[in-house]
Parts: structure tokens; C-alpha cells; sequence
């Protein structure tokens, strides 16, 4: 299979040329050139046990260069921490995303990512700098998933005081190959300046460069695999009869696109909801039709406080860059902080499960699905332990830290500090 550029104007590329891209050079998002679909019926004769079969069936479709066995090895690795499907409440079922080293769910796709990438890198014995830019988790998930690994450098920006101290700790307290660039600005700004470099001839010429954001294509896939899981899993452990619905808490909507991709291949999902903080640029878009970025809000929610979705190409493209034709695919939701407290506090006090802000956008959004009486998944996307303050202000509790958090908040934290200046990082990256 080879991958297309959104804008249309790059020549087609194989799956590594896409990872090792990042973008494509006339600035467009790599999109499979199509979605494959799933064997008929996958979900309901899929008799494997874990997760790591459903990843090689999914990924193997996409995946043309890299052989079987090398890419199980690489699942294999990359995954070592379950995905159940719990329920929440008598209609809500939680997919919990976050049970990785970084308490997000982006450990699923970073962790591949590089075991990915080191792969490519040394069968072609070649050296890359992974850049990337985060609101919070996906700093602490790519360094975590890129730390010690041959053959990269990472390079992370991420906004200063815009983080919670915890995800801070986690991605600037690494060392060795991982060095976080603190960023007087907002994450729209941190993207821009990594958008900027990765089209930058000059630093192209001194280094082999690529992104590590949900942008790229090898942190993209796998994140399709937990939803067909997720379905199984549903349907083996909660009704075979009923499809459900899905509602994904959203910012730079890679998450939401991996799911959408789920759906077309087949996964036994029925209709997705994209639930978001008050950056609603994409509910916004739904109803209006009119796609407007802004400057992003800072909310309880910070890993969904974007204000240009970096993955919105993706999902426009495809829908044939037609609104009524997305509307047909995707149900939007926006949820304010008062909302999200509140949410924190009724599911604790309902369930007696405590659970992280990210999610209880979600939880809050699938609770106002109009009619509500289908089943509904939620991607459980960040573990409440990484968001103590929060979780004590909606609940009055007390979560314990884990001990890998407790480890990295005892380590200094070793960021280097620079403006919202292109100049800067290219200095910086040149050097
Ligand atoms: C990154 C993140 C999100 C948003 O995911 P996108 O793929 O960027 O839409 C949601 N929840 C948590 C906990 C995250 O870290």
C-alpha cells in the first residue's frame, strides 16, 4: 500500500518514506491511499486473544514493508500494558487507553513509532531527529517511547507554564537523547515552528527530519487497532446483538481519525462522536460549515487545548472535503471546565471511578447523545493519577502518584528555554 498527500500534489509514497517524511513536501498530511477493509465479519470470528493479533491483522493491511515477523516483533515490544473494556454505567463502557508507562494513550502509538522508526533507521543504517510538538501528553509519551533508542535524537517543544508539573517532569527529566525545548508560547506556536522546520531546506540538508506528532502516519495506524479491539472486546464481554457508539474526547483529532479509520475497515462501531473542550473549532465547523482556526484556550482538558487540529486535513480528506458528507461521519460535542468538573464529580459519586479530565469530556458528551439509549464506548484517554490537583477539586480526593511519576518528579528538570522565534530553533537544530 502507499500513502497519498491531503494536497494532492506529492508523488505517492511507501510507508517508510511517509514515517521518515513526516509531511509531505507540498505541505499536505499522508493518508492511505485507501482504507483497507477488514476480512467480513473480523469482529465477530475473531478468536485471538490479544491485542497484539488484532495490531498485526490491522497493521498488516497498511504495512506493506516491514515483514510479518518483524512487525509482530515490534508490537509485541512496544505494547506491554493491557486495554480492557470496562463498564462505567449502565449504558457507558470505557476503553482504557492509559494504562502505558506515560498514563496516556499515546504511549500506544509512540511506542510503536519508534520501534518503527529505530528499525527503518538501522536496516538503512541511518541517523534522524524526531521533532515534535506537545500540549502535554504527547511530549511525555514520545520521550518516553524515544528514550535510549539507536539511531534518534528528539527534540520536543512544548509551551512553558502551559503544562501541567507532572507531564513537565515527564519529558524533561529523560536526558540522553531526548531534549525538551521550552517555548514562550502557546501549543499552536510550538507547531508552527515544528511545521516550519520540517518544510526547512537548509536544516533538511544537515540532518535526516521527522515528526513524532500524531501527524505522522506510524503513530497514527496503530491507534486504529484499540478500537477494533475495543469492539471485540465489547461484544465478547457485553452484547453480541448491539453495536455501539463511540465517542472519542478530541484536540488534534488523530485519535478521532484512527477511529474513523476503524469504522471504514470495519470494526463494529456505530456512530462516533468527537467530544471537545471550548476549543471547538470542529463542532464549530459541523454546524456552521465554515472552518475557522484560532488561538487555542487553556482548559482542565490541556492535551485537547487546540486550536488548529493538526489531523482536520485527514478527516476532510476523507469525506471529500464535503461538510454534509463529515456530518454523516461524525457527531460533535463541546464541553466547558464547569462541565468537566462536574462530570469528574457525578462519575465518581454514580460509579464510584475516578476518572481524568480528558475523559470526562467524553463521559460528559456521551451523557448528552441525543437519543441515549445505544451502548457507548468512550476512549479512555489519560490516567487520573497524571492530574492529582484536578481530580482532588472535582472529587475531594487524594490519588496516590505512581512510581514512575514519583521517580520523575525527583529528577531536575533539564529543558532549555527559548522565544517564539523560528530563528531560534533552527539555531538550535542546526547546531
Ligand atoms: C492527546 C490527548 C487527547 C487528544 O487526542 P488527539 O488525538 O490529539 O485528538 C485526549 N486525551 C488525552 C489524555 C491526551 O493526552
Amino acid at each position: 500500500m502507499n500513502f497519498v498527500s491531503t494536497n494532492g500534489k506529492s508523488p505517492a509514497v511507501t510507508f517508510e518514506e511517509a514515517v521518515l517524511r513526516g509531511t509531505a513536501p507540498d505541505g499536505g498530511l499522508y493518508v492511505p491511499e485507501k482504507i483497507p477493509p477488514l476480512p467480513p465479519r473480523y469482529c465477530q470470528s475473531f478468536s485471538g486473544e490479544s491485542l497484539h493479533e488484532v495490531g498485526l491483522d490491522v497493521l498488516s493491511l497498511f504495512i506493506k514493508d516491514i515483514s510479518s515477523e518483524d512487525l509482530a516483533e515490534i508490537i509485541n515490544r512496544a505494547w506491554d500494558f493491557p486495554t480492557p473494556v470496562s463498564r462505567l454505567d449502565k449504558n457507558l463502557f470505557l476503553l482504557e487507553l492509559f494504562h502505558g508507562p506515560t498514563l496516556a494513550f499515546k504511549d500506544v502509538g509512540a511506542r510503536f513509532m519508534a520501534g518503527v522508526l529505530s528499525y527503518f533507521l538501522a536496516r538503512d543504517d541511518k541517523r534522524a531527529t524526531i521533532l515534535t510538538a506537545t500540549s502535554g501528553d504527547t511530549g511525555s509519551a514520545v520521550a518516553h517511547g524515544f528514550f535510549g533508542a539507536p539511531n534518534v535524537d528528539v527534540v520536543i517543544l512544548y509551551p512553558s507554564g502551559l503544562v501541567s508539573r507532572l507531564q513537565e517532569h515527564q519529558m524533561t527529566t529523560l536526558g540522553g537523547n531526548v531534549r525538551a525545548l521550552e517555548v514562550s508560547g502557546t501549543f499552536d506556536d510550538c507547531q508552527r515552528l515544528v511545521k516550519k522546520a520540517l518544510a526547512d531546506q537548509d536544516i533538511r540538508a544537515s540532518r535526516l527530519l521527522t515528526s513524532a506528532n500524531s501527524i505522522n502516519l506510524a503513530r497514527l495506524l496503530p491507534q486504529i487497532t484499540y478500537y477494533v479491539w475495543g469492539a471485540i472486546q465489547w461484544m465478547k464481554g457485553f452484547s453480541e446483538n448491539e453495536i455501539p457508539d463511540l465517542v472519542v474526547p478530541s484536540g488534534n483529532f488523530g485519535n478521532l481519525t484512527a477511529a474513523l479509520y476503524a469504522r471504514k475497515m470495519g470494526a463494529r462501531l456505530g456512530r462516533v462522536l468527537a467530544a471537545t473542550n471550548v476549543n471547538d473549532v470542529v463542532p464549530d465547523y459541523l454546524t456552521s460549515g465554515v472552518y475557522s482556526p484560532r488561538a487555542s484556550v487553556r482548559t482542565l482538558s490541556n492535551a485537547m487545548d487546540v486550536g488548529d487540529p493538526g489531523n482536520f486535513s485527514r478527516i476532510q480528506f476523507l469525506c471529500g472535503n464535503d461538510v454534509s458528507a463529515m456530518r454523516k461521519e461524525i457527531d460533535a460535542a463541546r464541553i466547558t471546565d464547569d462541565e468537566t468538573l462536574s462530570e469528574m464529580r457525578r462519575t465518581h459519586e454514580r460509579s464510584g471511578i475516578v476518572i481524568d479530565p480528558h475523559t470526562a469530556v467524553a463521559v460528559a458528551a456521551a451523557r448528552s447523545r441525543v437519543p441515549a439509549i445505544h451502548p457507548c464506548i468512550i476512549a479512555a484517554t489519560g490516567h487520573p493519577a497524571k492530574f492529582p490537583e484536578i481530580v482532588r477539586k472535582a472529587t475531594g480526593i487524594d490519588i496516590p502518584l505512581s512510581a514512575s511519576l514519583r521517580e520523575s518528579l525527583g529528577k531536575a528538570k533539564l529543558s532549555i528555554r527559548m522565544p517564539n522565534e523560528y530563528e531560534e530553533l533552527k539555531r538550535l537544530l542546526i547546531n
